[in-house]
């Protein structure tokens, strides 16, 4: 049993962290929680930030996954715009803000997410080039959108991943020229293989995007501090007003490994290394969402997962952690995206190498369907393009490692949970 004078600390605060503070309190935590985050924003999720709220259509108070006033009423000790600097293991206390104050913890909880990653290039300093990860970044984002939609201006995304993708759609629907340029031979290579990346390619071309594969930015160009083209590895030079690096991100290690706490190998997407109850190598510090990287038996491997529903989830799991409840962490990765008029839901982990066949449930013509990642009979990954409610009989048969019968497996008139045994 915990005793109600501890105190646990949770540095971040973004949805992992805020999630971990309402699950304390909701299994009934008296002691004290505290709760730091260096960005002044209360805490927020951060899909809407390249759909809906991007998009003018989703208000800014619909972002936070709290009102202001709950914190208090919770008893939570909020601490916004203040970083915390130093962990000492020791002493078991975090030292954080510009007078570095000095807090004890008897558990400490690390959420602290990913940053985006930067272009090595030179003009990355130019004022039209922007990242994405936080609310400040997408209002001014959606200015410039506007205004590039308005001036019949162009925008160069470095990098077709998700965010890249969600950007381009969103500047399409502003009205902006957009220009994809992406290392890799087709959009979300590494995510969903070259045999669906076809499939956004197409949808973002209909829609006018222009995209440049097997190349790589090398260059912002500009005058007197404004962006004028981006200019790629082949010697072409393609016209910007703006620049986003979507490139992806990386997790932010850095208070840990000061501390000397393990991390995962790089190979594995690096990030703290966590046991299956997001215990960190010392048994007091807990570490869930983006940063963490938690082992998944049912891949052999350990995973760090950086999307919405695992911030979702490990926040509360590790919270449960610290109060000594018996809590395994094995969700399956799931995640969303939305572009134009298409939805999808992805469970499970397939990169490529790891796969030997997609099997296409549906019409993926008509952009419904559901396609598997299968691995000598075993589904692998599963992933929805506008058909719903059907991530618990794709999430059953991921878990279930049975072999299938691949025609089963793509007709759509034998019912999915049928496939499961
Ligand atoms: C634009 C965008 C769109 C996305 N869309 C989707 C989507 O459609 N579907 C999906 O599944 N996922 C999506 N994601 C991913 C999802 O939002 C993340 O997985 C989730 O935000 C991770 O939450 P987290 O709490 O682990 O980390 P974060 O949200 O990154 O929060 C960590 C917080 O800790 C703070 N912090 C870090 N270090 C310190 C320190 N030393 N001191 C104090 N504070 C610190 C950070 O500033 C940050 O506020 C999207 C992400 C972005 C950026």
């Amino acid at each position: 049993m915990v005793d109600a004078d501890q105190t646990f600390v949770i540095v971040g605060g973004g949805l992992a962290g805020a999630k971990a503070a309402e699950t304390l309190r909701a299994e009934g935590f008296t002691g004290r929680v505290i709760l730091i985050c260096d960005e002044r924003d209360h805490p927020y999720e951060r899909p809407p930030l390249s759909k809906g709220h991007l998009l003018g259509k989703e208000e800014r108070e619909s972002v936070f996954v709290h009102e202001p006033a709950w914190y208090a009423r919770h008893d939570i000790e909020l601490h916004l715009g203040q970083t915390v600097d130093a962990i000492d293991r020791t002493a078991k206390t975090v030292r954080f803000g510009d007078d570095g104050t000095l807090v004890r913890y008897d558990k400490l909880l690390l959420v602290t997410g990913a940053e985006p990653r930067r272009l090595e290039v030179p003009g990355t300093s130019l004022a039209g080039v922007h990242h994405l990860r936080r609310l400040s970044h997408a209002e001014r984002l959606k200015g410039v959108l506007a205004a590039l939609g308005r001036d019949n201006g162009h925008l160069v995304i470095a990098g077709a991943g998700w965010i890249g993708l969600e950007v381009a759609a969103a500047a399409r629907e502003y009205g902006a020229e957009v220009t994809v340029i992406e290392p890799e031979p087709t959009p979300l290579h590494g995510v969903l293989g070259p045999e669906l990346g076809n499939l956004f390619e197409e949808l973002h071309r209909e829609h006018g995007v222009r995209f440049h594969f097997g190349v790589k930015l090398t260059e912002i160009v500009g005058q007197d501090g404004v962006v004028l083209a981006a200019r790629t590895d082949d010697g072409e030079e393609h016209p910007a007003h703006d620049v986003l690096a979507a490139i992806g991100a990386a997790p932010r290690t850095g208070l840990a490994e000061a501390a000397g706490l393990e991390l995962a190998d790089r190979s594995l997407g690096g990030g703290i290394a966590v046991d299956e109850h997001l215990r960190t190598s010392d048994p007091d510090i807990y570490a869930a969402g983006d940063v963490a990287s938690f082992p998944l038996p049912l891949f052999g491997t350990r995973l760090r997962v950086e999307h919405w529903a695992n911030a979702l989830n490990g926040g509360p799991a590790a919270a449960r952690a610290m109060l000594g409840r018996d809590t395994v962490y094995d969700r399956l990765p799931y995640f969303f995206s939305d572009q134009y008029d298409l939805g999808l839901e992805y469970s499970g982990w397939a990169p490529p190498g790891s796969y030997d066949q997609v099997v296409i449930r549906g019409d993926a013509g008509k952009r419904e369907f559901i396609a598997f990642w299968v691995r000598e009979g075993r589904v692998l990954a599963g992933m929805n393009v506008n058909v719903w409610d059907v991530t618990e009989p794709i999430q059953r048969l991921v878990r279930s490692r049975a072999v299938v019968d691949t025609e089963a497996l793509a007709d759509p008139h034998v019912p999915l949970a049928g496939l499961v045994p």
